[in-house]
């Protein structure tokens, strides 16, 4: 069984709502050879394109997004989501859902990060109903750029966001896909990516 998947059974705990709680190596705690090792599997699944950068929201996907654009050898950033007096040059906006928050925000990148005409990674820890990705993809879109795939670390398959990313034409890759978390079982689906 995969490294991360082996984590996740061990570690894991299912909330109500369909909710994976990981703090204890992705989501609050952060384990940095885990991250480090998933970063290294981005960098190998999406090797055969070309990617300018590599694009996050705050917080949990900063490490694994960094530990990708090192071993891609581009750039990172991350888009923020509350306003910050530090944004004082021209930014891009969109308004984004929170799947655990339940509520809308607004993430936020400054421009001159998110350049036009390059090809962008974007990588998150979870995806349930690809509300943050796709915002992500808007945002890279607006900057006048192309999205060269998405790598999700968890993602809850059998939510609608995997649907909605692949009917937006994106590529989806992700480390671990789980197909159930019923009776607080992770069940996880079988075609997924190896993270050895
Ligand atoms: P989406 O935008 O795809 O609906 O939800 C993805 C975002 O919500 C991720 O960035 C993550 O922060 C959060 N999220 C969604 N589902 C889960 C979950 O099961 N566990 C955790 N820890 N975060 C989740």
């Amino acid at each position: 069984m995969d490294l991360l998947e082996q984590r996740i059974l061990e570690e894991g705990i299912v909330l109500p709502g369909n909710v994976l709680k990981v703090d204890s190596f992705l989501n609050h705690q952060i384990d940095p050879e885990l991250s480090m090792a998933m970063g290294e599997e981005f960098a190998d699944i999406f090797s055969d394109v070309k990617i300018d950068r590599v694009l996050t929201v705050e917080a949990s996907g900063i490490a694994i997004a960094v530990t990708t654009a090192l071993k891609l050898g581009v750039p990172m950033v991350f888009a923020r989501k509350k306003s910050s007096v530090l944004m004082t040059e021209p930014v891009y906006k969109e308004k984004v859902y929170s799947y655990t928050k339940k509520e809308s925000a607004e993430i936020t990148v400054l421009q001159k990060f998110l350049p036009a005409g390059e090809n962008i990674l974007i990588i998150d820890d979870f995806l349930a109903n690809g509300e943050a990705a796709l915002g992500l993809a808007r945002l890279v879109e607006a900057a006048g750029s192309k999205v060269a795939g998405i790598g999700i670390a968890i993602e809850k398959a059998f939510q609608n966001g995997h649907q909605r990313i692949l009917d937006a034409g994106y590529r989806l890759e992700a480390l671990a896909s789980i197909s159930s978390l019923e009776n607080s079982k992770v069940e996880f689906s079988e075609d997924n990516a190896v993270l050895e």
